[in-house]
């Protein structure tokens, strides 16, 4: 296996053109286009996803501008094919017109850096039957043609189990600016002054991203591209007080698992984590920012429903979650967790006094859900929903620099309040 790695990246690395035998790789489905040029960062675009049926076979074809290097596996519950790419930039619809032969929908996005996503949802167990790139022609367009077969749940199941261990078989690390910048940020946080800082370091979460789109709104916002406008705005205004260190999960329009961001937190030895949304729910007529705490028992139907679709973001990202630690699918609160309750409840009152003064919030400003991303054992944590994107009001305000400065603002009282109750502040 590790020759075919790295094989994989002189494939990747090189400038020649070539289709190296991959004949032996069909179990997991490697396959690849022409390798390119490192040097310039014009991306490869995957565009018009189309879906046909022939017969019992149904083939998804995507146009290809410039080369590609993609790899596929399946997941089950829900049954689903995933297709891993070397960073492209997409130009698809956001959604499926209508459902064909199987598939039930889509989604796409970056997985991390390097790494693009498209996960497919089927509604049975289909496998794929051929896959490959037809190379262009004359025309500037190549095209990649995957053809999926209906097979049984046994047979299914078989097959991911065998191409589960064939997990060797990865896309090449790649050294992106991103990481090594990740990297020196970690390596400074271990050193020793940590200890007497005198600023309160917050852990800003932006929900969502990449493959996870979050919610879409009804004028077509996406949630994780709001939360993050949110939470660069916050991290502003939080830093120049003078009294807050902030640390975003991400910066960027990717994905990040929901262990991650609690390992992000806890590996920064955060004060607290603030993680940021902007769901949508059935009732258009609900609006308002609610800040959420973590409890094995929802405070309602609405919390627990919301705590349900925030916890499937790695499924919705075609994480394996067989494969992963079942840590954040498992969210019964042990003792250490209980203080950490304690203090993320007094913490969002602390908000919740706050917001209440400044933008608009629910008519229940302070909830309580089973969300895995609060999981974290001693860091006091909230999950703030800004407002709902299924509201018209309220997704133009989540659009607006003037809310996100209040919103800001008032997570800095609250701050404040939280941590140096009792002294004033210039605001
Ligand atoms: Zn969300």
């Amino acid at each position: 296996m590790f020759k075919l790695r790295d094989q994989l990246k002189k494939l990747f690395l090189s400038f020649t053109i070539s289709f190296v035998a991959v004949s032996g790789l069909s179990l997991t489905g490697i396959n690849s286009g022409f390798a390119q040029s490192s040097q310039k960062k014009v991306l490869p675009v995957v565009k018009n996803l189309r879906l046909g049926v022939h017969d019992a076979k149904t083939r998804i074809v995507m146009d290809l501008e410039g080369p590609i290097s993609y790899k596929y596996f399946f997941l089950a519950n829900p049954y689903r094919l995933v297709l891993d790419m070397l960073e492209v930039d997409f130009d698809l619809n956001p959604v499926l017109r209508k459902s064909t032969g199987g598939v039930l929908g889509y989604r796409f996005g970056l997985l991390k850096p390097g790494i693009s996503r498209v996960v497919i949802d089927l509604s049975k167990p289909l496998l794929v039957d051929k896959h490959f790139i037809i190379k262009p022609g004359s025309k500037p367009q190549s095209r990649l043609v995957i053809d999926l077969v209906p097979t049984t749940r046994i047979q299914f199941l078989a097959y991911l189990k065998k191409s589960r261990n064939q997990k060797a078989l990865e896309l090449p690390k790649l050294n992106s600016l991103e990481q090594k910048h990740q990297r020196a940020q970690e390596f400074q946080k271990k050193s020793p002054q940590q200890k007497i800082r005198k600023s309160k370091r917050i852990v800003i979460d932006p929900g969502h991203g990449g493959v996870d789109p979050g919610a879409i709104g009804l004028q077509g916002s996406y949630e994780k591209k709001i939360v993050l406008m949110a939470a660069k705005s916050i991290e502003k205004i939080l830093v120049k007080s003078g009294r807050y260190e902030v640390i975003l999960t991400r910066k960027s329009d990717r994905f990040i698992p929901l262990r991650k961001r609690v390992a992000i937190a806890r590996r920064a030895q955060a004060d607290l984590f603030i993680s940021l949304h902007a769901d949508s729910i059935k009732n258009g007529a609900v609006r308002g920012a609610t800040v959420y705490t973590l409890s094995e028992n929802a405070s309602d139907r609405e919390a627990a429903q919301l705590a349900e679709r925030e916890n499937k973001s790695d499924l919705i990202a075609g994480i394996d979650l067989n494969a992963e630690s079942q840590e954040v699918t498992d969210i019964l609160i042990d003792l250490v967790q209980r203080e950490t309750m304690n203090q993320s409840a007094v913490f969002a009152g602390a908000v919740v006094q706050e917001i209440t003064k400044k933008i608009k919030t629910h008519r229940r400003p302070h909830k309580f859900a089973g969300f895995a991303v609060l999981k974290a054992l001693d860091i006091p944590s909230i999950l703030l929903e800004m407002g709902y994107l299924s509201n018209i009001e309220d997704e133009t305000l989540l659009n607006t620099e003037t809310f996100q400065k209040k919103l800001g603002l008032a997570i800095l009282l609250g701050l404040d309040r939280y941590f140096f109750e009792g002294q004033s502040f210039k605001y």
